[in-house]
């Protein structure tokens, strides 16, 4: 697949600049210290499939796919308006529901977790974005 942009699905605005799909989400790893690196190379996106995960009371969740990318590939990143969005300890850890928005309508895009003790990554919601293939580039 060449490079392509995402475009929001309610008003069509321009959400990112072109990024290149990789296969899969590279594994998280922390950078030797207390921060994790980002997840995405600035460029890359890939989808995280979606996933059954335990719970702690022994049940289990279903957590739907997403889109990841790094934050420097959005081409606005536009907070959430509601602050109980946006709640982590030095950054937001992104567990309290879509937290950054379209610049251009404020519908809900996905989350930007960079707390300091979650991954570096933006993930949008697939049901909120559309994917619109560029032609060959260069995009410098
Ligand atoms: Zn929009």
């Amino acid at each position: 697949m060449g490079d392509v942009r995402f475009t929001c699905r309610r008003c069509g605005g321009t959400l990112t600049r072109p990024v290149r799909r990789l296969e899969a989400v590279p594994e998280r790893h922390h950078d030797g210290g207390f921060e994790f690196d980002p997840t995405m190379a600035q460029g890359t996106w890939a989808t995280e499939p979606r996933r059954v995960v335990p719970t702690d009371d022994g049940r289990s969740v279903t957590i739907d796919s997403f889109l990841v990318l790094n934050r420097e590939d959005l081409t606005d990143l536009t907070d959430h308006p509601d602050p109980r969005r946006h709640v982590g300890c030095c950054g937001r850890d992104g567990g309290h529901g879509p937290n950054i928005v379209c610049p251009r309508c404020g519908a809900e895009i996905g989350v930007i977790r960079d707390d300091c003790w979650t991954p570096q990554e933006v993930r949008l919601d697939p049901s909120a974005v559309r994917i619109v293939d560029l032609p060959p580039g260069p995009y410098a």
